[in-house]
């Protein structure tokens, strides 16, 4: 049976509560899933209860932006705990990090003529995780762009006029530090990264190095040759090759949890390679 291990809720840029989220994927029949929010775990007590309820598997995770200057890289980090520890306690600069970007987007959004205020922004995230696509809802609401992802290519996308970066790890921090908190670091939607598919390996095996465990080959916006190929490196390395819808709700239209596009499906093994390599709390430095 399937599994969905990339999946956001209203603690950060999803539109859906993370008991909604479970419910969907318990609709679908999935047998486990990973809430992934980003910069968060404010979601996965609520998740982890309603998995527990529904008989599915629940995996803690959460999404990190790390710096990387050739593209996006995003970091999916399974098997975190919420006590404090190595990463669990770089969370919350990370989410202070986003409000002063935040403030800064908003302020040249102004500027540019659409007056948008930092209070409309944070009642669109519902008290979560405030991120981009937040802001691009509003200005949807206000006629400055279509739709989410219009907005983001008129205002919001790195090199558009109103993009603004924030304070990130990069990936040997993140790695390194996810690790030392026993928990399981997986590269998320490598063709962001903005390496051609030939440097794929070479980029795979720099990360795998600093201790990465997987790659996220089953993912949505993939044809099937892709995520098998990238499957197909991933094992080559000695990681795990696993997937996830990357569902946001309305925020990602046209996005199903566990299907993606509809024809996604993460096969379930992935859950045990990924709990192989956690390390329990008592193990931990
Ligand atoms: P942030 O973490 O606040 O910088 O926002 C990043 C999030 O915005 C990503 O995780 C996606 O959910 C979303 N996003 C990024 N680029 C786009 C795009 N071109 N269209 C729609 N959503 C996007
Ligand atoms: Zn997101
Ligand atoms: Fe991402
Ligand atoms: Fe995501």
């Amino acid at each position: 049976m399937p599994v969905d291990l990339h999946l956001h809720s209203t603690c950060s840029d999803g539109t859906d509560s993370p008991e909604t989220v479970v419910a969907l994927a318990a609709a679908q029949g999935l047998t486990a899933i990973a809430l992934t929010d980003h910069d968060t775990l404010a979601g996965i007590d609520d998740a982890a209860a309603a998995a527990s309820s529904a008989g599915i598997g629940f995996i803690a995770g959460v999404e990190l932006s790390l710096q990387w200057d050739l593209g996006g890289m995003h970091l999916l980090v399974y098997h975190l705990g919420q006590a404090p520890g190595p990463l669990q306690d770089r969370l919350a600069g990370l989410q202070d990090g986003r409000s002063g970007r935040n403030q800064l987007i908003v302020e040249r959004l102004v500027a540019l003529g659409w007056p948008i205020t930092s209070d409309e922004v944070v009642e669109e995230s519902g008290g979560g995780v405030v991120g981009r696509p937040h802001i691009a809802a509003v200005l949807v609401r206000m006629g400055a762009a279509d739709s989410i992802s219009d907005a983001f290519d008129r205002w919001l996308a790195q090199g558009r006029p109103a993009y603004v970066s924030r304070p990130r790890l990069t990936p040997a921090e993140a790695i390194i530090l996810a690790r030392r908190s026993g928990a399981v670091p997986v590269l998320a939607h490598p063709h962001t990264i903005g390496v051609s598919a030939d440097e794929y390996r070479t980029a795979f095996r720099n990360l795998a190095e600093l201790g990465l465990a997987g790659i996220e080959a089953y993912y949505s916006e993939y044809p099937e040759e892709l995520r098998l190929h990238l499957a197909d490196i991933a094992t080559g390395l000695g990681l795990i090759a696993t997937g996830g819808s990357d569902y946001h709700g309305t925020y990602k239209p046209g996005l199903s949890v566990g299907t993606g596009h509809g024809d996604l499906r993460v096969p379930d093994e992935v859950v045990d390679a990924i709990g192989a390599v956690a390390r329990p709390e008592e193990l931990r430095q």
